[in-house]
């Protein structure tokens, strides 16, 4: 017999479970069915984990500086297996949590995978389940290139299984993940090659972030090959990777290649054509400014969309969803201009709104100012290695709105939040200049800049 239900929402990542238990708030009789643990990329393989080896890295930078802090402290061995037990452990606690969260909503969970009967039944483990409302929030998973020798490399689902540090290791991408597990791997003492195929990596931020980061990271011993497009992988009988580009050049003697070069939406097995729900040349779902996919009644969020692959944006596109739909607000959607992030780098970025190109491109060079200040935060100031910060507002027009705000540099991550507010409501460079600076601290400089 068919189960009925208000709202189904098939993927329980960070998307598909916000929207879920907000629609339950409202007294939609609401089911989340997914296939896997819950909670998604994020929380499973992605932001979560990534976050617990950021911390680890970020520790043993601080024990090197330790002994110019006046503390008579060697740094012992670095016991990866120990961080991924207790990483592991971590996620499981959160696994933990999301069902209960659910539970607590009154969202019934579905374990196993949604296909799709038509546009408003979807069956799972051979049972029917009809709603009127269905959303996708399915998310992504990393490209392999098909190359020959490619399943040789493992990607970011990979990383966070291995038992032990590679010591030799090259990352091939130049994106987000790729630049955060070169940070994280040679800060843990890996000795780490960066392979782009293009000239430079963070396509799409700011050059000054750019430009910064490739600075700190050569520093760091991470060597980074530019313009290699590769052709094949082979495996030596002792396991050593070798990798061999197009034009015959080989690079060789690495324990791990990892595959940092985008990700897919995953769609696979959904049958969306017995829904008629429209996709892109890409294979991601097309939305309108609601989440509307092309069949009414059908929904969708988060990485399948492909717009803004990042958590928060999901869980924000999910809830409005639910709001409307649900909650009686007509109007209530995500708004994706000016979103804020961060690259847990080393140092870490965070940027929102327009890089310096992009507000010449909108408003015209001689619209634009820039203001920027480099400088060395007073950690270092007792060390013999000065990590640099960067900060950089980009403003536009007579009165100088803030378009732009670009931070390089420890807490950068921690930093941006609060700017991005203050962008996000329209501030002017005349507003920062306004506000009373806090001392001794990096953010001060974004107020007194000139
Ligand atoms: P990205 O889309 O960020 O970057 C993909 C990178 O792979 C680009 O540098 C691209 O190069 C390169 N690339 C693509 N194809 C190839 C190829 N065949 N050979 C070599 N290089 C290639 O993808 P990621 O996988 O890093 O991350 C996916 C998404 O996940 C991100 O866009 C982000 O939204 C999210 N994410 C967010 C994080 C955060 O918020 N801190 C952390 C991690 C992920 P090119 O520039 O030349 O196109």
């Amino acid at each position: 017999m068919t189960e009925r239900f208000d709202f189904l929402v098939i993927g329980g990542g960070s998307g598909g479970m916000a929207s879920a238990r907000r629609a339950a708030a409202y007294g939609a009789k609401t089911a989340l069915i997914e296939t896997g643990r819950i909670g998604g990329t994020c929380v499973n393989v992605g932001c979560v984990p990534k976050k617990v080896m950021w911390n680890t890295a970020h520790v043993a930078e601080i024990m090197r500086h330790a002994p110019e802090y006046g503390f008579d402290f060697t740094p012992g061995e670095f016991h990866w297996a120990t961080i991924k037990r207790a990483r592991d452990a971590y996620i499981e606690r959160l696994n933990d949590i999301y069902h209960r969260n659910l539970d607590v909503s009154d969202v019934t969970e579905i374990t196993g995978t949604a296909v799709f009967k038509d546009p408003r039944t979807v069956i799972v483990n051979g049972q029917d389940y009809h709603s009127e409302n269905i959303l996708i929030a399915t998310g992504g998973t990393p490209v392999v290139p098909d190359l020959p020798g490619a399943e040789l490399g493992i990607t970011s689902d990979g990383f966070f299984e291995l038992e032990s540090q590679p010591k030799r290791v090259v990352v091939i991408g130049g994106g987000y993940i790729a630049v955060e597990f070169a940070g994280v791997l040679a800060a843990l003492g890996s000795e780490v090659t960066l392979l782009l195929r293009g000239e430079v990596f963070l396509r799409g931020f700011d050059a000054t972030l750019r430009e910064t980061l490739l600075e700190e990271m050569q520093n760091a011993g991470i060597n980074i090959l530019t313009c290699v497009h590769l052709a094949r992988l082979a495996q030596d009988d002792a396991g050593q990777l070798t990798l061999v580009s197009q034009s015959g050049e080989r690079m060789s003697g690495f324990d791990n290649a990892i595959w940092a070069v985008g990700r897919r939406p995953m769609t696979d097995g959904l049958h969306l054509d017995r829904a008629g729900v429209e996709i892109d040349p890409r294979g991601f779902i097309v939305t309108d400014g609601l989440q509307n996919t092309s069949v009414e009644g059908i929904y969708a969020v988060g990485d399948v969309t492909g717009r803004k692959a990042l958590t928060p944006v999901a869980i924000a596109a999910g809830r409005r969803l639910a709001d409307r739909v649900f909650g009686g607000q007509a109007e209530a959607h995500l708004d994706y201009e000016t979103i804020p992030s961060v690259v847990f780098s080393h140092p870490p970025i965070g940027t929102v709104g327009l890089t310096e190109d992009e507000a010449h491109d909108m408003y015209g060079e001689s619209a634009v100012k820039v203001y920027q200040s480099r400088f060395t935060n007073m950690f270092y100031a007792v060390t013999s290695h000065r990590s640099p910060t960067v900060v950089k507002l980009i403003t536009a027009g007579e009165k100088d709105k803030v378009v732009g705000c670009h931070v390089i540099g420890d807490a950068a991550d921690e930093i941006i939040q609060g700017f991005a507010v203050a962008v996000k409501m329209g501030a002017y460079k005349s507003d920062l200049d306004n506000t009373v600076a806090i001392h001794p601290t990096a953010a001060e400089e974004l107020v007194t800049l000139r």
